[in-house]
């Protein structure tokens, strides 16, 4: 390339910065939306999982498509999302499924029940089986669509003032349970509460509660619950597999162009890979913290587990019932869960049983 044509081609590359590149930016029209999550800014894990997916959506689209992430509280209460999205107060809301039960108990089955799919079998049911299809078509009827947005993982079951010994230790004991929960913790004597992560630690430390489960170790830490109850249980059998969603309001997502459509997918999923990663990346580290710092581990005792689900099935039973909604997803979800469990007893628990009694 001789002097002359670098000046040429520079000039090109000048008129193109300076005139033509911008002409076309104006000819897309930008796409602002504001996403309220139900968490708090501090847990960079679940509340990051809405700062990562607009980060994606933004980079994909080359900075036209933004979109400003409130924490719980911010512009919504921490369970006043779906209710804004569903009015198109907000475009799109970043959630835990589970936490409106109360509207209709078939929420809990597009996040998690008490020994449900984990993380890896709710991931398949909605990727490979019928859960994404089965759970948007649930999900118009409140005028929004999903994009699954995250998985913590198998939770733990939560720090107690007191030791649990046996399910008779649960009669009346207050406890901060995630949603769906409190419904099957209730039919085994306990006094469920549904309270917003940022709130559960002054509740606990005033008394209000007896008990309260969050996520697990890393979450668990910056909240500090070991500071006001030491016994920490597993596993959480209410949360093997909790999944997060994206929930947008449908006519918001209709106006899209379809390239911003396949941004809001591509970013969604980034995010739901991503969050589990991080879990699953911080948690031994906060694990051993804790213990070091005086946290005593206990595994739920085997009456509490039986119990558990004994009316976790019993409560189900009696949805399959009054529920028509839940009826036909259940039917589903229940078929892959049979079906994977099978399968999984093979691979994963064989090769994790035996890896976990290395000295590793
Ligand atoms: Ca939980």
């Amino acid at each position: 390339m001789d002097r002359r044509s670098v000046i040429k081609n520079a000039g090109i590359a000048g008129v193109l910065a300076a005139g033509v590149a911008p002409a076309v930016v104006q000819a897309q029209a930008a796409v602002r939306w504001r996403l309220s999550s139900s968490f708090p800014k501090a847990l960079d894990t679940i509340f990051g999982g809405a700062t990562e997916f607009a980060k994606q959506v933004k980079a994909m689209s080359g900075g036209k498509f933004e979109i400003s992430v409130h924490a719980g509280g911010e512009i919504t209460p921490p369970f006043g999302v779906v209710d804004a999205v569903q009015q198109g107060s907000v475009e799109m809301c970043h959630t835990a499924p589970y936490y409106f039960f109360g509207k209709n108990e078939a929420f809990a089955l597009g996040c998690a029940i008490p020994f449900g799919l984990n993380s890896r079998q709710m991931t398949a049911w909605m990727f490979e089986g019928n859960g994404l299809k089965l759970m948007r078509e649930f999900y118009a009827k409140y005028d929004m669509i999903n994009f699954p947005g995250g998985n913590t993982g198998a939770q733990m079951g939560g720090w107690y003032r007191k030791e649990i010994k046996s399910a008779a230790d649960l009669k009346g004991l207050k406890m901060r349970i995630g949603g769906f929960a409190g419904k099957v913790f209730e039919r085994m004597g306990g006094v469920p509460a549904n309270i917003p992560g940022g709130e559960i630690y002054t509740a606990l430390e005033k008394g209000t509660i007896d008990a309260a489960e969050w996520v697990g170790p890393y979450d668990d830490q910056k909240l500090g619950f070991n500071k006001v109850a030491p016994h920490y249980y597993y596993p959480g059998w209410w949360e093997g597999g909790p999944q997060l969603d994206f929930f947008i309001n449908q006519k918001a997502f209709n106006a899209l162009s379809a390239e911003n459509k396949a941004i809001i997918e591509a970013a969604a999923t980034y995010a739901h890979v991503d969050m589990q990663a991080k879990y699953d990346g911080r948690n031994p580290t906060a694990l051993k913290q804790l213990v070091g710092a005086g946290a005593k581990l206990h595994r739920f005792p085997k009456d509490v587990m039986d119990l558990a689900f004994k009316e976790s099935m019993a409560l189900y039973e009696e949805l399959n019932a009054k529920n028509p909604e839940w009826k036909k997803i259940y039917a589903d979800y229940s078929k892959f869960r049979a079906d994977a469990n099978t399968w999984f007893r093979f691979t994963e628990a064989g090769f994790d049983d035996f890896m976990q009694q290395q000295k590793l």
